[in-house]
């Protein structure tokens, strides 16, 4: 049997399984990955002497967390002027510094905040970036830059800003706390979910999205069992890496064009506000994609993909509300507007008033979608 579908790629519910042809085009962003316990000195080293660099400009939050990482290279600067969400006079500074210190690549140590400033750097030298991320954020795998000016975040896509290389060594992630690792972990889970339906959504982008879902939900777990056990931290960044890819194929679906609006319009904390907020976008998405939500459903282990994540959810202590957040209620109804007005065409529902007002009050309250 052969149909066409918006969504899936096959029926997952019984042993007569109706396939599908498929259509599409996947672009693979080139880019080389370690995972490297323990050893991220020797494998930055090697990245740096692949781009033949001689003068490294780390940026990292503090000196102390790169260190450890740059023993195997020659550092001219390490920059640490670090703001979250990357405002125009940081970059600015930091393009300063990579100037006047004559650097050949950029090694950045730290989350998803170091990696844009990085990026911000890259956008306008073309300096190639060695990343080693140490939250599960995930723009080390994206060609994604953002920028913030006069509150106003605004976002591109440029090769430029992909990393050459990234190295994930679970035993930098052992200082981040858990509830931190947390709420990371669940942006990383929300990348895996927009990327099922996202606007350029692919079979691809959906078995990485999978499998990232998957790895997240085992290894998020061991981190809150035991936040000493690299096995889980490690588990956490090879999901939150999947998540970035596929994401970066598929594009911002619903769920990361509301976060965008509420995180640049009241400058919430980017990794708490996905966590708060997927499972809402998950409760309004999935009942239109039914062969979509049991796939997750499976990734997960449960029944539904929202029972899935809500069990992971209530394991793991996530954030609960946007009012917890520091968002005050009125501020709610200012958001609407300009979310309607981002909406992905592609989104499985119609996104209307009625349901965005409905999302972000059950978001604001913490109130279990289901
Ligand atoms: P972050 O980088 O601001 O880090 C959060 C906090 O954790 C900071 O205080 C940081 O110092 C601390 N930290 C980081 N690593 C640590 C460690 N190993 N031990 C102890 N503390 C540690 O936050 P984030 O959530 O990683 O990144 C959020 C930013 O990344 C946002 O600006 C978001 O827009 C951006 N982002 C961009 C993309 C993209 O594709 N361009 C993707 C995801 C996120």
């Amino acid at each position: 049997m052969v149909t066409a579908v918006a969504f899936g790629v096959a029926d997952v519910d019984d042993a007569e399984v109706s396939l599908h042809l498929l259509r599409f085009a996947h672009e693979t962003l080139p880019q080389r990955v370690h995972f490297a316990a323990g050893q991220a000195a020797d494998a930055v080293a090697e990245e740096v002497r692949r781009l033949e660099g001689s003068r490294v400009m780390a940026i990292a939050t503090g000196a102390a967390r790169a260190e450890p990482v740059l023993a195997g290279v020659r550092v001219a600067v390490v920059h640490t002027d670090v703001v979250r969400h990357v405002p125009v006079e940081v970059a600015e500074h930091a393009r300063g510094v990579a100037r006047e210190y004559d650097v050949d690549v950029l090694v950045s140590v730290g989350g998803g905040s170091t990696t844009g400033l990085a990026k911000a750097v890259a956008l306008t030298t073309g300096l190639p970036i060695v990343s080693v991320p140490t939250t599960y954020a995930g723009s080390e795998a994206t060609d994604v830059w953002g920028l913030t000016e006069g509150g106003r975040k605004s976002t591109g896509v440029d090769r430029r800003v992909l990393p050459h290389a990234v190295v994930y060594d679970a035993t930098l992630m052992l200082g981040l706390p858990v509830a931190t690792s947390v709420a990371s972990g669940l942006n990383a889970l929300a990348h895996c979910v927009d990327a099922m339906w996202g606007p350029r959504a692919d079979p691809i982008d959906r078995a990485l999205a999978l499998e990232g879902i998957r790895a997240l939900d085992s290894g998020l777990r061991h981190v809150v069992t035991d936040p000493t056990e690299l096995a889980g931290r490690e588990q956490s960044l090879y999901g939150a890496y999947l998540s970035a890819v596929a994401f970066a194929s598929a594009g911002s679906g619903l769920h990361h064009k509301i976060c965008h609006v509420l995180g640049g319009m009241f400058d919430l904390p980017h990794a708490e506000t996905h966590a708060v907020v997927l499972p809402h976008v998950l409760a309004l998405n999935a009942p239109a994609v039914p062969d979509l939500d049991a796939r997750m459903a499976a990734a997960f282990g449960a029944p539904t993909a929202l029972a899935g994540l809500q069990r992971l959810r209530g394991d793991v202590d996530a954030p609960r509300s946007l009012r917890d957040l520091g968002l005050a209620e009125p501020d709610l109804m200012t958001a609407v507007g300009p979310i309607l007005d981002a909406a992905p065409p592609s989104n499985p529902v119609p996104v209307t008033a009625v349901a965005i007002e409905a999302l972000l009050h059950a978001a604001y309250e913490g109130k279990d979608p289901a």
